[in-house]
């Protein structure tokens, strides 16, 4: 049995999960903590919850998603897992937090990089690996068959989809990884994005504009 844990951090209003298991071991999904407070929170939950975080993980890299990742590795000592297309996009994020106003230092521990039908393991329950390029270029969802939820990051929204128009974006590729990657999946499977409100499988097939006919 997986607990899915939402906090919204930084200016730009990014879903940070933590997705933690009966034995407390906790993964730590895109730590978007940008403000000390934020960084605190997460700490306090962690805490409070007695968990022991024993990974982390991003979606992507925009800088929005890795604010917290270089915290975490020196707080947790958790290095960090993501997809090798998105090496680039994370050695880019600390000019993109230039121009955006919103410095930050970054991650420069060890990569580990992750593909399709990867398996993210916590204790009994595990996460599958589903590639969905289009947002970025290696951005990357985590799936929970058993428990019918999907950690989507920037791919999927609630009736809406991920920008495209960033370095490395391509809409057509965006669209193609929603209908052949994520579509696919059951219809009450629930979709925890990287912005906004929780939504389903089958709410986006029905209502989302950018994915009609
Ligand atoms: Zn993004
Ligand atoms: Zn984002």
């Amino acid at each position: 049995m997986l607990t899915v844990k939402i906090f919204s951090f930084n200016p730009v209003s990014e879903n940070t999960y933590i997705v933690y298991n009966e034995g407390n071991e906790a993964l730590i999904i895109d730590p978007g903590c940008y403000f000390d407070e934020e960084k605190k929170t997460l700490a306090q939950f962690i805490e409070s919850n007695r968990l022991r975080p024993v990974q982390l993980l991003n979606t992507h890299c925009h800088l929005d998603h890795v604010f917290g990742n270089k915290w975490v590795y020196e707080t947790f000592g958790l290095e960090l897992f993501l997809h090798a297309n998105e090496e680039q996009v994370l050695k880019f994020a600390p000019q993109s937090g230039k121009m955006w106003g919103l410095e930050f230092e970054n991650y420069e521990g060890p990569l580990h990089f992750l593909n399709e039908h990867d398996v993210i393991k916590l204790g009994q329950d595990q996460l599958k690996v589903i590639n969905t390029p289009g947002h970025s270029p290696g951005s990357i969802c985590f799936y929970s068959e058993a428990e019918r939820f999907i950690i989507a990051g920037d791919a999927l929204f609630k009736e809406s989809i991920g920008r495209t128009d960033l370095p490395g974006g391509n809409h057509d590729v965006l669209i193609q990884s929603i209908k052949e990657q994520l579509f696919v999946l059951p219809d009450n499977v629930v979709v925890y994005p990287g912005h906004g409100d929780s939504t389903t499988i089958g709410h986006e097939k029905k209502y989302n504009p950018f994915l009609k006919g």
